[in-house]
């Protein structure tokens, strides 16, 4: 029997309404200042659909767009303000930097208060020391969509590929504090294959064209393909290879359309509960 496969966008469209619900009873306006420096055409297409969805949902985006040669004490003079205007509840910085602007430096400058992509020293330690707040999106978006696919996390083998603070890492961590088992593999794991045979859930983050083949995957497994990869055609491939993975997997996530919405989703909820704990009120 072909894999079920898990409808991120029906999922990402249940808590984008949900989060709008909750914003109209809260009766506030959450708003999101997205930094966009440079002219890389992925990032400019990401932060146009964040800020279509905040829309959507009654989150006030704003994209500040910085020019490719702007500076790191421009930019970190840009977070500054971000981060001592009241109005404003959560900050992103969309990545990758231009030129020489070191990502680190300018992440740990925004508010650990306003940081709604999870990604600063703060937020990831909270999450590593088991009392998360601002909880990285795509990860928060993994655990979301299992969790709606009635996926059983409790005890079972997970297997994720690539560990990244953006992605892996964070997702490693949620994943044992929701009691799996977790193995975090990465480009020097010794035979990948065998690794990921041995998956109840396997999540591959790498950033390789359907690196991921069907004979990989565990009858049965659920796979969730975090990849986003773009072909010379322009074509999107997600790092599992989906056609050999529907004879094996349980369920599947598809790219595009599994967890790239869920991300989005996720973003907008964090903005709420930024907005809501900076009022004193719980998210
Ligand atoms: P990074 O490049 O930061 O990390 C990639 C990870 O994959 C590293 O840990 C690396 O290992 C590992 N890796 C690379 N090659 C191999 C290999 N051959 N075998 C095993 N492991 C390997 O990427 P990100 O975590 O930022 O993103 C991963 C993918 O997810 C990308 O395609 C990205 O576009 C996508 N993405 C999708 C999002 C969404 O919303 N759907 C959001 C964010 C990212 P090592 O540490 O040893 O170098």
């Amino acid at each position: 029997m072909p894999a079920r496969v898990i409808d991120g966008k029906a999922v990402a469209a249940a808590l984008n309404a949900a989060t709008a619900r909750r914003i109209a009873e809260a009766g506030l306006t959450p708003r999101l200042a997205m930094v966009l420096a440079g002219d890389d055409p992925a990032s400019a297409v990401y932060v146009r659909n964040k800020d279509r969805a905040a829309r959507q949902a009654g989150v006030a985006a704003e994209t500040i767009r910085l020019p490719a040669r702007v500076s790191e004490m421009e930019v970190l003079g840009e977070i500054g303000r971000l981060n001592a205007d009241p109005s404003v509840d959560g900050i992103l910085v969309q990545l990758p930097l231009p030129g020489e602007i070191r990502p680190r430096a300018v992440i740990e400058a925004i508010d650990p208060a306003k940081d709604v992509d999870g990604l600063t020293a703060v937020n990831a330690g909270r999450l590593a020391g088991g009392t998360p707040f601002l909880v990285p999106c795509t990860p928060l978006g993994v655990m979301k969509l299992l969790s709606a696919a009635d996926v059983s996390v409790s005890g079972a083998r997970a297997v994720v590929i690539g560990r990244s603070r953006l992605v892996g890492r964070p997702l490693a961590l949620l994943l044992t504090a929701a009691d799996a088992t977790v193995t975090l593999a990465h480009s020097r794991t010794r035979d990948l294959p065998a690794e990921c045979r041995r998956a109840e859930i396997l999540v591959a983050a790498i950033g390789q064209a359907e690196l991921v083949r069907g004979d990989w995957i565990g009858t049965g497994a659920v796979v969730i393909d975090v990849g986003i990869n773009r072909l010379a055609d322009g074509r999107l491939r997600g790092d599992v290879a989906f056609a050999e993975a529907l004879g094996a997997a349980g369920a599947i996530t598809p790219v595009p359309g599994g967890v790239g919405p869920m991300t989005i989703a996720c973003l907008l909820e964090n903005t709420l509960m930024a907005a809501l704990a900076r009022r004193g009120q719980a998210g």
